[in-house]
């Protein structure tokens, strides 16, 4: 039996649920909700350095530690 599920860059590599990237939707990388906030560095570093530059995390895991500032985001046409 193979065990190896596929990876789907549009599910979180922290928490398997969808990351609401918009590269993963087809999107342009600018419009992904990533370009408009600073991705902590604490969830970065609890990525396998297998899923570094793989895929994205979600929002949720993204900015944890991070306190949300005005202005942020509030326009991202896709979540
Ligand atoms: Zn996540």
């Amino acid at each position: 039996m193979d065990a190896t599920l596929p990876t789907d860059p549009s599910l979180c590599p922290l928490c398997h649920r969808p990351n609401g990237c918009a590269m993963a939707a087809g999107l342009p990388p600018e419009s992904c909700w990533c370009m408009n906030v600073t991705v902590s560095d604490q969830a970065l570093a609890a990525l396998p350095s297998s899923e570094i530059g793989t895929r994205c995390i979600c929002r949720q895991c993204g900015v944890v530690g991070n306190a949300p500032g005005p202005g942020s985001a509030k326009d991202h046409p896709s979540i």
